[in-house]
């Protein structure tokens, strides 16, 4: 497809005149890891290849969300580092001249070694999950012993270069005593730090209702220990709260998915790698880009699918209602 002119880009929105201009892609369903609270204990049958994108689809499906001013591609899975030739398809889309941002949430379990190849192809801001700073406690938590792998990982795409941000799943009894030690590593290493509200799915129920802790317990036991003030240049759009933490230049943030969903801001939709299109986190759009691409559909169709499943997002989510729905490993988070 060709890049359309700056003067010429349209803009996605909604049926509640929310701009649509950030796009994730979770590009594998597979993962390295088992962390507890994301993939069920009983295993999972992945996808097999065959029923999912591949690269070329996915260009081309990147391409034509672009063209509709998508700024801003997140890529995610799974673990998106763990699918074949991923780096092909990130240096792909890095050459994409009217896409602002491309950026990448990983485990960071294979950080170290493809920190080179991601800084070339551009990605320059990368969310490293760790929920905690305890070798033991991680490998409990992930179920493999590789906590010095993620370090090194976190340490080696800084030296490229990049930024980092943690995403930390908070959890009652597994990591509620590790928060501030969490703000202390950040202000260290410079590094942002993000909680998160444990979401729950259909495998993980009780680990969701049992383990819960809202975003405002964690803020009020760091804004004892620290000086946390809204950050001025967060974005509008943003799903998360942000503090900038004293004068150490890092920020802190919170994502509430249950407490205080930021749905009047949300500017995202997700593509899962089977082709399904989530406008929501928490609602499928009932719409399979592979198998649109798949019957044939010109570029044209495959807008106008876009665009009608866009139009239809909902205005906010309805977690308690649609909870099973939600496969994580699957949409990316
Ligand atoms: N494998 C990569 C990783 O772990 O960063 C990317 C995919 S993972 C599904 C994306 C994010 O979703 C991670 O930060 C993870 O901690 C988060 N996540 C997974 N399951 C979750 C849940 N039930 N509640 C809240 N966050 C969850
Ligand atoms: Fe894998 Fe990420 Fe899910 Fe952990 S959170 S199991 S690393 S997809």
């Amino acid at each position: 497809m060709e890049d359309r002119p700056m003067n010429e880009k349209m803009s996605l929105c909604d049926g509640y005149g929310r701009v649509i201009d950030y796009l994730r892609i979770s590009v594998t369903d597979r993962c390295n890891l088992r962390c507890f609270y994301c993939m069920p204990a009983s295993g999972i049958p992945f996808l097999p290849h065959e029923k999912i994108f591949s690269y070329e689809e996915l260009l081309r499906i990147a391409d034509i969300f672009i063209n509709l001013g998508i700024k801003k591609i997140r890529i995610t899975g799974g673990e998106p580092l763990v699918r074949n030739d991923v780096l092909y398809f990130i240096d792909q889309l890095g050459s994409r001249r009217s896409l602002e941002e491309l950026t990448l949430t990983t485990n960071g379990t294979l950080l170290a070694e493809c920190a080179h190849d991601l800084y070339s192809a551009g990605i320059r801001r990368v969310n490293v999950s760790l929920d905690t700073l305890n070798r033991k406690r991680y490998e409990r938590v992930v179920g493999v012993d590789c906590f010095p792998l993620v370090l090194h990982g976190i340490e080696t795409a800084r030296v490229h270069g990049m930024r980092i941000k943690l995403n930390v799943v908070a959890m009652k009894g597994v990591n509620d005593h590790e928060f501030s030690e969490f703000v202390r590593f950040g202000i260290e290493k410079n590094i942002d730090v993000r909680f998160i509200e444990v979401m729950p799915h259909s495998g993980n129920t009780d680990i969701a209702r049992d383990m819960y802790i809202s975003s405002d317990e964690i803020f009020n036991a760091l804004h004892k220990r620290f000086s946390l003030r809204p950050a001025e240049n967060a974005a509008r759009s943003t799903t998360a709260r942000s503090f900038s933490v004293g004068e150490s230049g890092i920020k802190v943030g919170f994502i509430s998915a249950i407490s205080h969903p930021f749905c009047a801001h949300c500017n995202r939709v997700r593509l899962m790698a089977d082709g399904n299109f989530r406008t929501c986190l928490f609602s499928d759009s009932g719409i399979n880009l592979k198998k649109v691409i798949e019957r044939g559909a010109r570029d044209e169709e495959i807008e106008t699918a876009i665009k009608t499943a866009v139009m239809q997002k909902p205005f906010q989510h309805r977690l308690a209602t649609t909870a099973s729905a939600l496969i994580m490993h699957r949409i990316g988070g």
